[in-house]
């Protein structure tokens, strides 16, 4: 039978097969945000429309085109987009600004957006962001961006750029604004219908448009690094001075201008060419206007997101190491309902100490189940027969080797078995190196 419902365009299924690499980011993201004092948030799926509007701004392609706004009843609310605006939202609404600044919290969410769906561009897809509120100082930017440069190369993530820009603050930003629409005016009849509406409303904006003539159009605009006031430059340069002493390497990148509006100051990205068009895996930069602008007081803050996505998309080509999967570590093959009870019995006292342990639930013959310990790859199998019960002795048979010890079915049974367990997986690891099953297995933390 033919499936007739289909899951929807530019989303994906996330299966058993590849969970693991999700879990392998969301862990290093999550605890390298830790080490730099940051914590979860997590906000609701869907905002009022308002929140986006009013924050990513009327004239980016994110609000224009690409929001899920859904009707319900009397209200409307988008999902979200991104997760800035949401998190600010939750901050102001829950009084955490009114605590000790900085406040710094790190979020993992989906995304949706009505894009064309391609490699690495989604319409539902998945983003690790976070957001430090309070500081106007480059040394809080210097610390985001040496925070997402972290989660990069303890992925081992290579061949990735910084790049870092100011777009400036309001008082420059006039003044380019300026510049931009005198620039475009000669040629404002090319520009796609967007863009014409943009060189009245926002002009910089025209600069981050997908359309090809608009970019060729924008390649000779003026650059905001030549416009920039005091604050703003000297702001600029003081990053520059501290991402050199932290000893990460950035190259300036005038042509960047982020696809929100609520940025100011420094923008930068982390972009790789190894994987096409959508290479930015990170994008982030400094809203000192924001909080104010949703309602709050005037405190600076900043952020950025990585796509989950593209950064296995990169970590899959490179060949970047995952933690392992869980995979069964007992099978019981069991011949009656005796048998099966008694491995019920067993298993359950083994799980305690997170040992994976499996026995039959289909009602199949011993082969067949022994066929499936083989398919699923379970480290030992123990057969539990009428011998086995009458004895209270099994065998428990390593199923790389072929070897078999006995142990007895008694208040001892956990220990024995854990021991042979044990020898198993430590052998393993010296053959492997890989000291992260161990600690996992031991409840440590690998910090290594
Ligand atoms: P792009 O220029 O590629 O459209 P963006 O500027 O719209 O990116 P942001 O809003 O800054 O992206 O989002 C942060 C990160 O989220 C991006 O750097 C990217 O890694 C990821 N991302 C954004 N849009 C998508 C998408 N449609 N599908 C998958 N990942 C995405
Ligand atoms: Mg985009």
């Amino acid at each position: 039978m033919a499936l007739d419902i289909k899951r929807p365009n530019g989303t994906e299924d996330i299966l058993p097969k590849d969970i693991y690499k999700w879990y392998t980011v969301e862990k290093i993201a999550r605890e390298v945000a830790e080490t730099y004092g940051f914590s979860e948030i997590r906000i609701p799926t869907f905002e009022s429309t308002n929140l986006f509007q009013r924050s990513v701004g009327e004239t980016t392609d994110v609000v224009q085109k690409e929001m899920y706004t859904v009707k319900a009843k009397e209200s409307e609310f988008t999902l979200r987009p991104e997760g800035t605006a949401g998190t600010i939202r939750a901050l102001l609404q829950n009084g955490l600004l009114n605590e000790a600044l900085p406040q710094r919290v790190f979020y993992m969410l989906s995304c949706f957006r009505h894009e064309r769906p391609q490699a690495g561009r989604l319409r539902e897809f998945h983003q690790f962001g976070l957001e430090m509120a309070g500081s106007a100082s480059p040394s809080a930017d210097a610390e985001v961006i040496s925070l997402a440069k972290s989660i990069l190369d303890k992925l081992e993530i290579k061949n990735i750029e910084l790049y870092i820009n100011s777009i400036g603050c309001p008082v420059c930003r006039a003044k380019y604004h300026e510049a931009l629409r005198n620039y475009f005016e000669s040629r404002k009849d090319d520009l796609c219908d967007t863009c014409k509406d943009r060189l009245v409303k926002n002009p910089m904006r025209i600069l981050d448009c997908k359309s090809e003539i608009c970019q060729e159009i924008g390649k000779d605009a003026p650059i905001i690094l030549d416009y920039l006031c005091d604050e703003c430059s000297n702001h600029f340069e003081t990053l520059k001075k501290y991402l050199t002493s932290m000893e990460i390497e950035y190259k300036v990148n005038p042509r960047i201008v982020r696809g929100l509006d609520y940025y100011t100051k420094t923008v930068f990205e982390f972009v790789t060419t190894e994987i096409g068009a959508q290479g930015t895996v990170c994008g982030g930069g400094r809203y000192d206007g924001l909080i104010e602008q949703l309602g709050g007081q005037k405190i600076p803050a900043l952020g950025f997101a990585m796509g989950i996505e593209r950064l296995l998309i990169v970590m899959d080509k490179q060949n970047c190491d995952y933690i392992q999967p869980k995979t069964c570590d007992v099978y019981f093959a069991t011949m009656g309902d005796d048998a099966l009870n008694q491995a019920m019995i067993l298993s359950q006292q083994l799980r305690k100490d997170g040992i994976v342990a499996e026995f039959d639930v289909m009602g199949r013959g011993i082969k067949a189940q022994m066929k499936y310990a083989n398919k699923i790859g379970a480290l030992f199998t123990i057969v539990i027969g009428d011998n086995e019960l009458e004895n209270n002795i099994v065998k428990v048979k390593d199923m790389e080797t072929g070897a078999e010890t006995s142990i007895c079915i008694n208040d001892k049974f956990k220990n024995s078995f854990t021991d042979i367990y044990l020898d198993k997986v430590l052998n393993k690891m010296d053959e492997d190196d890989n000291s992260d099953l161990l600690f996992s297995f031991l409840g440590g933390e690998d910090n290594g």
